[in-house]
């Protein structure tokens, strides 16, 4: 699998102003980007911690899954991300040895990233993502 490092570590949260200050005036963290991803739903902020990042996520809608897990979990751990060389290759592997799937193939995530969900029911309760940097 040759995974390289914990790429971030997902929160949810209800509200990402709310969240924040938390992580810049009590942590020191610093967001240094917010950004939508349509696709999923979500607003994200970023904050470094060495080369892991901590990502939070704020539904944009009802449908949104974040705003389904706020529903029945309330605010906390999300999903951990694995960095790996290539995410297709990662989810291959992970589909060989019988991992149940979220996704079966890569697809865009935020700060251009590939990314893939192995099921949280196949991997101990976490979701876990797996993730590469996009390629040109
Ligand atoms: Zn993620």
């Amino acid at each position: 699998m040759n995974i390289s490092h914990i790429e971030h570590i997902a929160i949810a949260v209800k509200s990402l102003e709310t969240a924040i200050p938390y992580y810049e005036n009590v942590l020191g963290l610093k967001c240094y980007n917010i950004e939508e991803v349509a696709d999923q739903k979500v607003k994200t902020a970023f904050f470094k911690v060495g080369q892991t990042k901590i990502e939070l996520l704020e539904p944009t809608c009802e449908e949104s899954t974040i705003a389904k897990f706020l529903e029945n979990k309330g605010e906390g751990l999300h999903h951990v991300a694995f960095a790996v060389p290539d995410t297709g290759e990662a989810l291959n592997e992970l589909a060989e040895k019988e991992i149940r799937l979220i996704d079966k193939a890569p697809r865009a995530g935020a700060e251009q990233l590939m990314i893939g969900f192995a099921h949280p029911k196949a991997t101990g309760g976490v979701l876990t993502e797996f993730c590469c940097p996009k390629k040109d």
